[in-house]
């Protein structure tokens, strides 16, 4: 094989379904050809009807993960999403400023589909805080994005100022996502720190098995960071990809079944 596999690395919680988290993501790094590594922060017990029970890993051992990772195969993009607490944002930001990890998509993952929480109600400042000033791009849907500023988001045009309002504030990119709309495409938009635009849309699937794709997308477009694509390669890139993988969505449990990789 004449192509070099880079490693990438995800830092999130566990899926026992396999349809969304660290399972999401090492299934996304295989399909997008890099190497995946995972660092995992919570343990959950979840089907597509809910998550049942979750167990977080202390901040030591979270440390010994990231340094077992970082200190044999460096990773060239990173990926985060469930953070769980205070505790762990703080352990994350100050080991992935230790290694100066490059290329780090942050999915700020709030609350599960189910409506289960994924991140203390405590936490949210300590993410903004300590974990975007070190993103390349950060992943919100809308009920995020609603809560990273405050903007109640009805429409396409308070979606697109609440987009650059975040990316403005926090000096990163924001990579918006639409799914939550109901019109007839997926529209995203990607605002840069300097106010600027950039549209993705994809038509909307009617396919209902979408567990997951917020885990896809964001460890999709750290699988095309990784290759040295810019950052708008990156989110097409991975937009294409999750519109073939919730295509593909299996028609598995009683709930939202998971999204399909291996077509
Ligand atoms: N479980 C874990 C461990 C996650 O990281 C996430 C999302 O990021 C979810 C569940 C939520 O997935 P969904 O909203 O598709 O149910």
């Amino acid at each position: 094989m004449s192509r070099e596999i880079v490693p990438v690395l995800t830092i999130a919680g566990s899926d026992t379904s396999g349809g969304a988290g660290i399972q999401a993501d090492l299934k996304t790094f295989l399909a997008q050809g890099v190497y995946g590594m995972s660092v995992i922060t919570a343990l959950t017990a979840q089907n597509t009807q809910g998550v049942q029970a979750t167990a977080e890993v202390t901040p030591e051992f979270l440390a010994a993960e990231i340094d077992a990772v970082f200190t044999d195969i460096p990773p060239r993009a990173v990926k985060i999403g469930m953070t769980s607490s205070r505790a762990l944002i703080e352990t994350i930001a100050a080991k992935l400023q230790e290694y100066q990890a490059a290329h780090v998509v942050v999915d700020p993952v709030m609350v599960a589909t189910s409506g289960a929480p994924l991140l203390a109600a405590d936490a949210m400042e300590t993410l903004v805080e300590r974990l975007l000033p070190l993103a390349e791009v950060v992943t919100p849907n809308i009920p995020e994005l609603t809560r990273l500023t405050g903007i109640g988001i009805l429409d396409e045009d308070s979606f697109c100022k609440a987009a650059v309002r975040a990316a403005r504030a926090y000096g990163t990119a924001v990579l918006a996502k639409g799914g939550h709309f109901t019109g007839r495409e997926a529209h995203d938009v990607l605002a840069l720190p300097d106010g600027t635009l950039r549209h993705f849309r994809a038509p909307r699937s009617s396919n209902e098995n979408t567990h997951g794709t917020g885990c896809t997308l964001s460890s999709a477009i750290a699988a095309h960071l990784a290759q040295g694509e810019t950052l708008t390669a990156a989110v097409a890139g991975a937009k294409a990809y999750l519109t073939g993988a919730i295509g593909y969505g299996l028609a598995l449990g009683r709930g939202r079944g998971p999204l399909w990789h291996g077509w």
